[in-house]
């Protein structure tokens, strides 16, 4: 039963029926839509208000959505269709009907690590293509762009038994992925709007002329990649712990941890936690970019690999 005379029209986006607001940003609105033909079944639209945005920010969005055009990956947002009208920009997506898994981490308050090593693999496959197949670096990778497909509840057989702090806790059911994985199955990564191409995936080659590219070109594309890198070990880091790595009410503060690479594996937060969880974030919340973990080494450790002792020991 949904009041679709609340949702507002827009000239040119007749084929879609809008049924609810989802997300918005500083330029758009993010709608859940139905196909009013039989060809796709509910979709997301990103509607973007051009009229509100300079001549940069309108070329920023053309290149979001021809970034997109290019990509083809289960865990990658598909873009499924492209148009305007005078005021605004449509993008319409694949629907990740589960949301943010921001929200899931506020539910959950934190992830076991099976949980986490689920959906961290997959951001990685994710990041894996974007940088080793198509040329791509994300750049805003983070709990509010990663969406997700839900699949339903499974409680645990054997539940847990409680720690101290853990009351609250909803138990995120018995740990087969794709199953009890606490009700998130696909993981999606969205919002291309800060991404940007580093190399040419058609030529294999970076932006630019062949032959004459400068060092601090090559350099830059490999500095780019561990960009996402870093990310990822503060989403991973937050996830198994429910709060990120760096945080401090002064950004003045915030910056200048983050710059000397500050965080800590607080106790007694992170007393049940891996040392090969620890470890693996080390190696990714790592300032010098030429140390950090590349996506190939990210893929090849034990813990995500589910290799280590204290996982097999559990199993
Ligand atoms: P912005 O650049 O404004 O952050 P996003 O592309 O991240 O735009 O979209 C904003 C929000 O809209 C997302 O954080 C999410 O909550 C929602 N959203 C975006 N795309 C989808 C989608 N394909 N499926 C479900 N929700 C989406
Ligand atoms: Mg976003």
């Amino acid at each position: 039963n949904i009041n679709r005379s609340k949702m507002p029209k827009y000239p040119g986006l007749e084929r879609w029926i809008l049924v609810e607001k989802m997300g918005d940003g500083a330029f758009s609105n993010v709608y859940r839509a139905k196909d009013s033909t039989t060809e796709y079944g509910e979709v997301a639209i990103k509607v973007v208000r051009k009229f509100e945005m300079n001549s940069n920010q309108r070329a920023n969005i053309l290149k979001e959505v021809q970034i997109m055009r290019n990509l083809d990956h289960p865990n990658v947002v598909k873009l499924i269709d492209f148009s305007e009208s005078r005021q605004y920009y449509y993008i319409v997506l694949e629907l990740c009907p589960g949301g943010e898994l921001f929200h899931q981490i506020v539910r959950l308050t934190y992830f076991s690590e099976n949980l986490s090593r689920h959906v961290i693999r997959q951001v990685a496959e994710a990041i894996e293509y974007l940088h080793e197949t198509s040329g791509v670096v994300h750049r805003d990778i983070k709990p509010e762009n990663l969406l997700f497909y839900p699949i339903p509840h499974v409680p645990s057989k054997n539940p847990k038994p409680q720690q101290p702090g853990d009351e609250d806790k909803e138990d995120e059911g018995e740990f087969v992925p794709g199953v009890g994985a606490g009700g998130i199955g696909k993981i999606k990564l969205a919002d291309f709007g800060l991404s940007k191409v580093i190399w040419d995936s058609q030529t294999m080659t970076p932006c630019g002329t062949v032959g004459y590219t400068a060092p601090e070109i090559v350099k830059d594309e490999r500095y780019s990649k561990s960009v996402d890198m870093w990310a990822m070990g503060c989403v991973l880091y937050t996830l198994l712990c429910g709060f990120p790595p760096f945080y401090d009410e002064s950004i003045q503060v915030l910056t200048e941890k983050v710059a000397r690479g500050q965080y800590t594996f607080l106790s007694p937060w992170w007393d049940d936690i891996s040392k090969s969880a620890q470890d693996l974030i080390s190696h990714l919340l790592t300032v010098d970019p030429e140390k950090r973990f590349t996506i190939k080494e990210f893929l090849a450790h034990p813990w995500i690999q589910g290799t280590d002792e204290e996982t097999t020991a559990a199993a």
